[in-house]
């Protein structure tokens, strides 16, 4: 094989451990910061209080107003707060959707970020932003967006329900699949990616069986690490398309979405990439469309669109937006073949490939 790529490691701190969080202000320091703004959701809140009274004088204040899809209005109260406490740095702590918060902050001040996840969502290795305003969710790359330091601390994740842990471990493997077919994907990138999948193909089904068991879910925010990795280092395609598509146009669920998609949209790009998937097909036991579905269906996962309540009038719709604006994906698509895709998600039909 003829090796052809180009790779730029990524300059995060990333800490990983149990206990480890309580390393926060530690990494403060030698960061150089002193004045941190906690951010959490409102359902967080008391672990973001408790986060913010470990950091001692170097908490500024806790602002626990996080939505899912980063909301601008949103980012625009905590904006006023970052000012009036005259933060120097975020520390934000939650899934997808604070660290969200966190990157809005980023994005406009050029503060620095230290992430605690407690999801498997993979969005604080990346330099990806996507904001909500009028309805319409627009995603905007920047180095000022990726999160510098990284505290992964798998005892935090030991109460994500169940449900929420499967569903935001098959989001982070839908990077790793999309990135081992990749137009820019690269020998480091791949590796990750199967790592990745590795991880999370021994690791959920331990969680749903044992979900405080400590091992499970270590291997899980490994997992979730390696797959977010891939997500902020190469290029996605038509299963983050189609997932971009229903969550900012149908207000689907972000993580369940991709749940219900990613057997359908990596069955259907095995045609056309199916050495590039070959790894992935080998740890799901042959066939990536049937090995996912089999895989999400034993978790317990939805299957469905139809479930998460997307209409099958909607399909028409989502197919045709799906389709516009050129973007780089394995095997061709059309409206005649993507409606179809969403068909067979819509209805959970096990995929043929
Ligand atoms: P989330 O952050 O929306 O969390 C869902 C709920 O679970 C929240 O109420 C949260 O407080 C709660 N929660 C989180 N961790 C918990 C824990 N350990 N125990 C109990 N409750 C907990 O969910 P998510 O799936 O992590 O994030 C989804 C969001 O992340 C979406 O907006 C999506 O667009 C974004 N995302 C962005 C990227 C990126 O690179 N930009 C990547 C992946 C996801």
């Amino acid at each position: 094989m003829t090796l052809d790529f180009s790779y730029a490691g990524s300059p995060a701190r990333i800490v990983f451990g149990e206990g480890r969080s309580n390393e926060a202000a530690v990494w403060l320091r030698k960061a150089g910061k002193s004045r941190a703004l906690v951010l959490s959701t409102p359902h967080q809140k008391a672990d973001a209080e408790k986060l913010a009274g470990t950091l001692g004088n170097l908490s500024v204040g806790v602002f626990v107003g996080a939505a899912m899809h980063t909301p601008v209005d949103v980012t625009e109260q905590a904006m006023k707060v970052v000012s009036d406490t005259d933060a120097d740095c975020v520390v934000s702590l939650g899934g997808g959707s604070t660290t969200g918060l966190g990157k809005a902050i980023a994005y406009r001040t050029d503060l620095l970020q230290l992430v605690i996840p407690t999801t498997y969502a993979g969005s604080e290795v990346t330099n990806i932003l996507g904001q909500t305003e009028g309805g319409k969710k627009t995603t905007v790359r920047d180095a000022k967006i990726l999160p510098e330091i990284v505290i992964y601390d798998p005892a935090l994740t030991l109460g994500l329900p169940v449900a929420m842990s499967v569903t935001s471990g098959l989001n982070a493997m839908a990077h790793a699949i999309e990135g081992l077919y990749a137009e820019d994907r690269n020998p480091i990138s791949s590796l990750m990616a199967v790592e990745g999948l590795k991880a999370f193909a021994t690791s959920l089904p331990d969680v749903v069986n044992e979900p405080r068991s400590f091992e499970a879910r270590s291997q899980a925010l490994y997992g979730a690490w390696l797959c977010g990795t891939v997500l902020g280092a190469v290029g996605m395609s038509l299963h983050h398309k189609i997932c971009h598509v229903l969550g900012g146009s149908f207000d689907m669920p972000h993580a369940e979405t991709h749940a219900v998609m990613l057997p359908h949209t990596a069955g259907f790009n095995a045609v056309a990439a199916r050495q590039q998937l070959a790894p992935a097909s080998e740890i799901f036991g042959g066939s990536i469309g049937r090995g996912l579905w089999d895989f999400t269906k034993s978790l317990g996962a939805p299957l469905t669109l139809r479930e998460l309540g997307l209409t099958e009038t909607d399909l028409d719709r989502a197919a045709e937006i799906a389709v516009q604006n050129a973007y780089y994906n394995p095997r061709p698509i059309d409206h005649t073949s993507i409606r179809a895709l969403l068909q067979a998600a819509w209805e959970g039909s096990r995929p043929s490939d």
